[in-house]
């Protein structure tokens, strides 16, 4: 075990006993008040009066119930609410206990079944666990048998003359029960510390977890964020070279295509198609690292603006595939404006690429505002996706076509994840092949 567990051992096992003792140092201020009460009863129905002749009065019995019975509970009462926990306070405890034990018995007449008060008082004092408690009890009961043994037997063996070593008799059956109490005591008091040990050791363990997972956590944000950045600035500057070939290769194009030879002529049109691919994938790669690292603060947003922003940017697409749009009133979001205008133009641009042959694209954009968020919904009537794709075709570079099919990077729809988790939603896809697939996404109202 280390330093710091055996410390946080020791405390634990220091509350838990205080826990023990104030618990305990209140149930005997119970007690008390409880003998207190059968005390007085004991005296008024035994022997409420003494006669002589004619005349009776109280007999005495009532008022030493009355007095020293209440004397006896006071004192360790106030302790008990005053100084809970303390040394002192059981052992002022398991003298006044003792102490009623010795008063029952002389206002019963020195009855042997109260003598079996002291044996129960005994075992509840064992509940402090705390063996020394009983030591001090046994001491006090000793004294106490030994003293009226002599002086006053009647009193506590109910007979006029008792044998003089009466009181070792009796004394013994205390000391045979506490061999088992202590016994108990520290057995119990054992069990605790190791009950300590196991929670200190279990607490250390919780914590140098946690702290390995901060740690993790913060080097993954870390080395995310420097990735991050490695893209933005990779792909931004690598624009400039490229626009370069690109633009050779145009002029290359202009003045030379014709005047070479088939394979020539070829060898210029892959090379300026290539080009314009990689304007695409750079161009879409700055998008997705813009869209991690320039977040703005959610504004309230009219939807139904930046859709309208959106379909503007796509007008040329619209136009020349026919597609019909329409849609329901869109309500006002909390949300980064130029971020939730991008992700409608982007579901909404796939929707028109992702088209049958035979058919006008048809979207529809709904949304719906529950207490938590806001669902928005865009459908098409496009080719669809198998199921198994539902999860990856969020993932960044995944394709389920060729360029030759669909032109695109594969990133267009992990940029739409990134947005949504942006704004504390999530998106998903409900689709069916050959009949069209629909868009869901939910924007949290908080964030
Ligand atoms: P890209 O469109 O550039 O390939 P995306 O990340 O936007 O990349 O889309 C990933 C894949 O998801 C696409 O290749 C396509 O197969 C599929 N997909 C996306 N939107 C639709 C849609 N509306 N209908 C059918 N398939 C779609």
């Amino acid at each position: 075990m280390t330093g710091t567990a055996d410390i946080r051992t020791e405390t634990f096992f220091h509350e838990m006993r205080d826990g023990i003792f104030r618990r305990t140092d209140h149930m005997f201020a119970t007690l008390m008040i409880i003998q207190w009460a059968f005390g007085m009863i004991c005296a008024l129905t035994l022997s409420p009066k003494a006669w002589e002749g004619a005349t009776s009065y109280t007999h005495p019995h009532v008022w030493a119930a009355l007095f020293m019975g209440g004397a006896l509970s006071a004192f360790p009462i106030a302790m008990a609410i005053m100084k809970p926990g303390e040394v002192y306070t059981r052992h002022i405890i398991a003298i006044s206990q003792m102490l009623w034990s010795a008063l029952l018995i002389h206002l019963t007449g020195g009855r042997i079944e109260t003598h079996f008060h002291v044996f129960g008082s005994l075992a509840f004092l064992a509940i402090y666990r705390d063996w020394k408690v009983l030591v001090t009890a046994t001491i006090v009961v000793a004294a106490d048998h030994f003293l009226r043994g002599t002086y006053f037997p009647e009193s506590v063996f109910g007979v006029a003359a008792a044998s003089q070593w009466r009181w070792i008799e009796h004394a013994a059956w205390v000391v045979f029960e506490d061999v088992f109490l202590i016994k108990t005591c520290i057995q119990a008091k054992r069990e605790m510390r190791e009950i300590c040990i196991r929670r200190a050791n279990l607490e250390i363990l919780n914590e140098e977890m946690d702290a390995k997972v901060t740690l993790r956590t913060a080097e993954l944000a870390r080395s995310n964020q420097e990735l991050q950045q490695f893209a933005y600035i990779a792909s931004h500057d690598l624009q400039e070279p490229l626009r370069m070939v690109s633009s050779y290769l145009q002029l290359l194009k202009k003045r030379y295509q014709g005047k070479l030879d088939q394979s020539g002529d070829e060898y210029i049109h892959f090379a300026v198609d290539g080009a314009l691919r990689m304007k695409q994938l750079i161009n879409d790669l700055l998008e997705y690292s813009r869209v991690g690292t320039q977040r703005k603060p959610p504004v309230l947003t009219q939807t139904e603006t930046t859709v309208d922003h959106a379909l503007s940017n796509l007008k040329v697409a619209i136009e020349e595939s026919d597609t019909v749009i329409t849609r329901d009133p869109l309500p006002a979001v909390m949300a980064d404006d130029v971020q939730l205008e991008r992700l409608f133009q982007n579901l909404i641009g796939n929707a028109i690429k992702y088209r049958l042959k035979d058919r006008a694209p048809q979207i529809h954009i709904s949304a719906k505002k529950s207490d938590q968020d806001t669902e928005f919904t865009i459908r098409d009537n496009g080719i669809g996706i198998a199921p198994e794709h539902f999860e990856r075709i969020f993932d960044i570079f995944q394709r389920l076509h060729t360029a030759e099919e669909f032109s695109g990077t594969g990133i267009g729809l992990s940029v739409c994840r990134k947005i949504v988790e942006n704004h504390g939603g999530k998106i998903w896809v409900e689709s069916e092949v050959g009949k069209g697939s629909t868009f869901h996404f939910t924007l949290g109202e908080k964030k």
